[in-house]
């Protein structure tokens, strides 16, 4: 596939100040990669200018959410840009796509547009250690019809915001109990703005009693550990490190799946499993699961302090603990190109 650079995006990209304080995902780059699908083909991809698109109001993404989204980053990683496992992404993507009966963007389109996006970016990659760009591919219907069948046309796009680290700080997590964010056979395992718009009453009421993210249960058993809104869970007990299996109703975080792999390789105890609630309550009470923390690409390693449940508080012994502090260092290591690549992970640009 041919991009085409259009002019006006150069002139764009010439004629942009970076802001000094940048935030996290509030800074756009100027410039942003699309490419239409209609009647079975993709067109060529265009570099364009970033700005508002022309969407009828019709149009099937606006009524019946047929659309998804990735995030991933490039990093400053030694002398050059860096992305970390973007191939999961474009993996990750093709999977949402198909969940919702959209085309799955091909993974060269995936790759040749966060290329060519991060590639005239790479003048805005921040450089302190946890900044980076942060990039947001998505794909929509856009047929304007109000049946509710699958959309015949598809726009793709990757915009990119020059980011600082996000540090969510020790965040407190309310156990919810009552709402679910993806139902079983649902979408819990794509990532579609569906779930997330889901989470967000959970989010404004917890925030109101003094915590910051809601603790998902299994939207089946309403019993077992899933995940945090944007991020995966993981809990130290008795120094081996323990996250949910993967079951439908989760996202398969490619963080996550880098420390499961980390930790495998710094000789941790590393366990998959169900991860019943009220165990997981009565093992931070007595202090035998001494730290949590949740990852994910834009949070890397985040600590926990504190578990919410009802009336009771339960205070995590370590936040941060020794072993989130560890992988996260690991991690933003190899990103940020300090340590050996020794898992082939980093494509540079
Ligand atoms: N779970 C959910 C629901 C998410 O939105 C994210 C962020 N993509 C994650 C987990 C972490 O995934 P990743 O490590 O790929 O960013």
């Amino acid at each position: 596939m041919s991009i085409k650079i259009q002019p006006e995006a150069i002139a764009s990209l010439r004629g942009f100040e970076m802001p000094e304080r940048l935030g996290f995902g509030t800074v756009m780059a100027p410039v942003m990669f699309r490419a239409r699908y209609q009647d079975g083909r993709w067109s060529d991809g265009e570099l364009i200018p970033y700005g508002p698109l022309a969407l009828d109001p019709a149009a099937k993404v606006l009524h019946y959410a047929q659309s998804c989204f990735e995030g991933l980053k490039a990093y400053r990683c030694g002398s050059g840009v860096g992305l970390f496992r973007p191939e999961r992404n474009a993996a990750r993507m093709a999977h949402s796509a198909q969940r919702l009966c959209m085309p799955p963007v091909p993974e060269t389109l995936f790759m040749d547009a966060v290329r060519v996006v991060v590639a005239h970016c790479a003048g805005l990659v921040p450089g302190n250690s946890g900044e980076s760009l942060y990039i947001r591919p998505f794909l929509m219907g856009t047929q304007p019809d109000l049946s509710v069948t699958a959309s015949r046309a598809y726009e793709f796009y990757v915009i990119a915001s020059p980011s600082e680290a996000y540090h969510p700080g020790n965040m407190r997590l309310w156990v919810e109990r009552e709402d679910s964010r993806a139902a079983v056979g649902g979408t819990g395992d794509a990532k579609v703005g569906g779930n997330y718009a889901a989470s967000l009453l959970s989010i404004s009421q917890l925030k109101a009693r003094g915590y910051d993210q809601s603790l998902w249960l299994n939207p089946g058993n309403r019993r077992t550990v899933d995940e945090l809104s944007g991020m995966n869970f993981f809990a130290v007990m008795d120094g081996a490190l323990h996250t949910p299996a993967l079951n439908g109703s989760i996202l398969e975080g490619v963080t996550r799946e880098s420390l499961l792999t980390l930790a495998r390789d710094l000789g941790i105890e590393v366990h998959e499993r169900e991860i019943d609630i009220d165990d997981l309550l009565k093992l931070v009470a007595s202090g035998t699961c001494s730290e949590a923390f949740a990852c994910g690409t834009a949070a890397i390693v985040s600590p926990i302090s504190e578990l919410g449940d009802s009336e009771q508080r339960y205070r995590l012994a370590q936040a941060p603990g020794p072993v989130a502090t560890q992988l996260r260092q690991a991690l933003l290591d190899i990103q940020e190109g300090r340590a050996e690549d020794r898992f082939g992970w980093m494509q540079m640009v």
